[in-house]
């Protein structure tokens, strides 16, 4: 523990976001450099506390050193922290910018104070460590002469290639888009997470000996019964990438799309040509409703902002959620409380509003008869408990229409796409994911593994990276016997984030 009195003394500040006015005139990053006095003042709050919630219980989900990179850091031992950072993390520079922190949420400071900024100091961490040249690549000294297919190259993928090849494995992802990343790469954008920064941590695994190979779309145009044959092992990580629908009358109208097909083109375009192509949906000129709340809402809400949309709104079906914990969702639970994020901040900034309509039901999507959308008919509603339930009501009377040229569906996801698993006759659980138990990761099918969204449904990337390391751990034991690989712990409290929250 660094100062026995630094939770006295100094208050929770977090690293400031660039202004919202400023920031929505490009697609970096939203962060601002950290100042280093600040960070140690923030690892002087960390309690050590005898049983670090924010480490384990319902905190990180990959059991993050959390109090002993904070003292570290407090004592400006930078090169130890990221040593110890990487010991539970494999991509703390992706959770430092992404992760919603639910450490944050079960820090002990937090039941009477605002809770240590850990989320900044992970980031920081990494950051100074590939500024300083600290982290390099460390190929393994011997190869086993086993090797694994991974199909899908998100974070559950990378983590897992990332840990089986440590030890010896040759490791390839398949992966069907043109850029290996998963939503790291095409969903959440890139003022949220640089895709520079993607690439980064690629360049370091290929130089470790991780073979990528894009385009491949296993099932389609790679046979997935070839990849069993040719390797001891597969995995599937293929992302829970089907997004759930709203059919009412008026759907197939033009201007009316799913999040994914918006913030996946955004982002191929800016990459390829820095939107010179075209080649994608723009919101300049528009009036915006995005429907649904969450982190594919909100980035819908940033990407708008930066094309220049005339007018945002953002339906929730849900009541507000209230300012303060409420008495069932005590610590060290995460927190369903109202909050900000960077897209919000930006529309009240330019248009002078939070962006969220509460308890709105979109009815049908207006035609202006020439097949494009032009508004949404929606009526209010509200939550009533009946029989221990909470049930919709709709509000008599309180039909309107909203004016709208561009409709974005972020609603959540309904699992993965099958393609792969019905050629592999891979059993599914009731809600459609590859049924494979936590902790084992092993599908019906002997040899063939599954992790992260495809397995546990739509999470987080903290998640991913748990069932990543995970699988990497069994799949090792699967192929030799044994393994040095740790296991990452099963977190209870962070299980609350895993569905519905980044829809
Ligand atoms: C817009 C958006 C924003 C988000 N923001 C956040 C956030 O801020 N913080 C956070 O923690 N989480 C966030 N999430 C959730 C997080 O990104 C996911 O939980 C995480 O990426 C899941 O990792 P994964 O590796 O399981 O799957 P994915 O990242 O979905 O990767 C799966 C990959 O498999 C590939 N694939 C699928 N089928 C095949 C096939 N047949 N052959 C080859 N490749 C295939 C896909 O193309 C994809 O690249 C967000 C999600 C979305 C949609
Ligand atoms: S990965 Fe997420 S939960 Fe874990 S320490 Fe980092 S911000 Fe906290």
């Amino acid at each position: 523990m660094g100062k026995p009195t630094g939770f006295k003394e100094f208050d929770r500040k977090k690293v400031e976001w660039r202004l919202p006015i400023v920031r929505i005139n490009d697609y970096q990053e939203i962060y601002t450099d950290p100042k280093e006095e600040q960070l140690k003042e923030q690892g002087a709050r960390c309690m050590d506390c005898g049983v670090p919630f924010c480490q384990s219980a319902t905190g990180c989900p990959i059991d993050n050193l959390i109090p002993e990179w904070n003292d570290l850091v407090y004592h400006g031992r930078w090169r130890e922290a990221v040593d110890r950072l990487h010991k539970t993390n494999n991509f703390p520079e992706f959770t430092g910018r992404v992760c919603p922190a639910p450490c944050e949420g079960a820090c002990v400071l937090g039941i009477t104070n605002p809770p240590v900024t850990i989320k900044n100091i992970e980031s920081a961490i990494i950051d100074r460590a590939f500024q300083e040249g600290w982290v390099t690549a460390h190929p393994p000294q011997t190869r086993t002469g086993k090797s694994v297919a991974i199909i899908g190259g998100g974070p559950a993928g990378l983590a897992a290639a990332d840990q089986l090849n440590k030890v010896g494995h040759s490791v390839t992802v398949y992966e069907r888009a043109d850029r290996i990343g998963g939503l790291l790469t095409y969903g959440i954008p890139n003022m949220k997470l640089d895709k520079g920064d993607v690439q980064r941590r690629l360049d370091l695994m290929a130089a470790e000996g991780v073979k990528f190979v894009t385009g491949a779309d296993v099932g389609r145009n790679v046979d997935p019964k070839q990849l069993m044959a040719e390797n001891h092992a597969v995995l599937l990580s293929t992302g829970a990438t089907k997004p759930r629908d709203l059919p009412i009358p008026g759907r197939q109208l033009k201007g009316v799309h799913f999040a994914m097909e918006f913030l996946s083109a955004n982002t191929a375009s800016l990459l390829d040509s820095k939107h010179a192509d075209g080649k994608f949906i723009s919101a300049k000129g528009k009036r915006v409703v995005v429907i649904g709340g969450g982190d594919t809402g909100c980035d819908c809400i940033g990407t708008s902002m930066r094309h220049g949309c005339t007018e945002l709104v953002n339906f929730e079906l849900l009541d507000k959620p209230p300012q303060e914990r409420a008495v069932d969702n005590p610590w060290p639970q995460w927190p369903r409380v109202f909050r900000v994020d960077y897209g919000h901040e930006e529309v009240q900034e330019k248009f002078g509003h939070d962006p969220r309509e509460y308890c709105i039901l979109s009815k049908e999507f207006v035609d202006d008869g020439n097949g494009n959308v032009t508004g949404i008919n929606t009526v209010r509603v509200q939550w009533v408990k009946k029989d221990g339930r909470m049930v919709m009501e709709e509000i008599a009377g309180s039909e309107k229409i909203i004016g709208a040229d561009l409709v974005l569906l972020a609603m959540g996801f309904l699992g993965p796409e099958h393609y792969v698993s019905e050629i592999l006759g891979i059993e599914t659980d009731p809600r459609s994911n590859y049924k494979a138990e936590h902790g084992k990761f092993l599908t019906s099918v002997p040899g063939v593994f599954a992790a992260g969204d495809c397995r546990r449904g739509q999470s987080l990337v903290v998640w991913a990276i748990n069932e990543g390391r995970g699988a990497a751990r069994t799949i090792d034991i699967y192929l030799r016997g044994h393994s040095t690989l740790p296991a990452p712990g099963v977190t209870m409290g962070s299980a609350l984030l895993t569905s519905g929250s980044w829809t």
